[in-house]
């Protein structure tokens, strides 16, 4: 079993919030960390972090709704070092209004970025992780994904599909582990997604109670750091005072 500072994770939506803080968290660990986003100047910031801590890293500007941006940000980790130990599948958009809103073009956007790309995550590393007879998903869900909430009702969809492919997944393979976090509020720039007036008032109260991004990556740390042999199907983290 390898230890945490040798594994090589790559992480997408690592520019800010919960991706954010594991790519800083696994840095401190010393982990080999290969950050995907679209904000590149964030990526830079955080990778000079993650080395100054003694970690190494990575950075590529990545649109997940691309496979081929995708391919290239897991073949980038291949290439530099070697092996693939860990996707993180964690970009994803919470545009929310009610369905009356006809918002389409965010519900295709949230298809596109939270399945999508989460599916394009496992595209590009799978075969990877099949020749090397090992490897790790983490893919980054939502209570959302379990219980469906008012405004929600796309952005439920997607992480219930989440949590369908993951397991898809786990049980299609018999050497690759499968995990499926399921944050509740999370501090984040989630919020900043929606633009429908009424949702945005609605988030405030859902909203109020948050736990900081370290508490989500100290789960994805945990699941990654197990023996070969066992596989942390599913983390359920929420703010203690959550009541849904
Ligand atoms: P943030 O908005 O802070 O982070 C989202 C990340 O996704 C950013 O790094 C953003 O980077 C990236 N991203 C968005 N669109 C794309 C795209 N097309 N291509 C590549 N990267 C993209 O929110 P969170 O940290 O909260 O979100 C992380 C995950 O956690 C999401 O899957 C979210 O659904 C999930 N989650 C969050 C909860 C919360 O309360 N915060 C609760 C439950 C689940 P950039 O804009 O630079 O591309």
């Amino acid at each position: 079993m390898l230890s945490i500072n040798e594994k090589v994770v790559v992480l997408t939506g690592a520019s800010s919030g919960i991706g954010e803080a594991t790519a800083r968290m696994l840095g401190r660990k010393g982990a080999r960390v290969v950050l995907g986003a679209r904000r590149r100047d964030r990526l830079e910031r955080i990778a000079s972090d993650v080395r100054a801590y003694g970690g190494t890293a990575e950075v590529l500007e990545v649109d997940v709704t691309k496979r081929e941006d995708v391919e290239s940000l897991v073949r980038l980790a291949k290439e530099r070092f070697g092996r693939l130990d860990v996707l993180v599948n964690n970009a994803g958009v919470m545009p929310m209004a009610p369905l009356s809103a006809l918002r389409v073009d965010e519900w295709n956007r949230m298809i596109d970025v939270n399945v999508r790309g989460v599916l394009h995550g496992i595209a590009a590393a799978l075969p990877i992780m099949k020749e090397q007879g090992f490897g790790q998903f983490v893919n980054v869900s939502s209570v959302a994904g379990r219980q469906v909430f008012p405004l929600a009702a796309v952005y439920c969809a997607t992480k219930f599909a989440v949590h369908a492919i993951s397991e898809g997944l786990r049980q299609e393979t018999k050497d690759i582990r499968v995990t499926v976090i399921t944050p509740g509020a999370t501090e984040s720039e989630l919020a900043r997604t929606t633009s429908d007036e009424d949702a945005r008032t609605a988030l405030v109260e859902i909203r109020k109670d948050l736990i900081p991004g370290d508490a989500i990556a100290r789960a994805i740390v945990f699941a990654i750091d197990q023996p070969d042999g066992v596989d942390v199907n599913e983390v359920v983290v929420r703010p203690t005072a959550s009541t849904w």
